[in-house]
């Protein structure tokens, strides 16, 4: 079954084809396939997954980038959406992001994540959920007044 670290529930919502190399760019965009479609079952875990397998940071079972950030990241995602390590289906994912995303901003998910300076991760994610039609937008919190 394909693996998810939690904060790839943010990026694969964000993806636009750009990272680590053509080898790790190709995989993302397959796992992204899988991710758009609400009826794919996932696991959530805890350190490398799916992604980080066919990413060239990946040394010994750690990000050779900043293991320890990373880790930090995904904890943030996972306490913000409320995940565990079991299986949902991407579906569940996405509303679990937009709930989140109804009321906070994404630079409180993502920190000083590298890829903030080159795309406009918000605004992507935003066009990508509601793209995904009523399935999603039927649990979008309603928008608020005298916010
Ligand atoms: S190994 Fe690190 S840089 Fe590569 S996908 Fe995993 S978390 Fe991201």
């Amino acid at each position: 079954m394909t693996e998810l670290r939690p904060h790839h529930v943010v990026c694969l919502a964000a993806f636009i084809g750009r990272g680590y190399s053509p080898e790790f760019i190709e995989a993302f965009q397959r796992l992204q396939a899988l991710y758009l479609n609400p009826e794919t079952r996932v696991e959530l875990v805890r350190g490398p997954d799916t992604a980080c397998r066919a990413c060239p940071n990946l040394s010994d079972g750690r990000c050779a980038l900043d293991d320890h950030a990373v880790a930090i990241l995904d904890e943030r995602v996972r306490v913000a959406l409320s995940l565990a390590q079991t299986e949902y289906t991407t579906g569940e994912l996405h509303r679990r992001l937009a709930v989140y995303l109804a009321d906070h901003d994404l630079a409180e998910l993502c920190g000083e994540c590298r890829w903030r300076d080159e795309v406009d991760c918000a605004a992507v994610i935003d066009q990508r959920l509601n793209e995904l039609g009523p399935a999603w937008v039927d649990h979008r919190p309603r928008p608020r007044f005298g916010r």
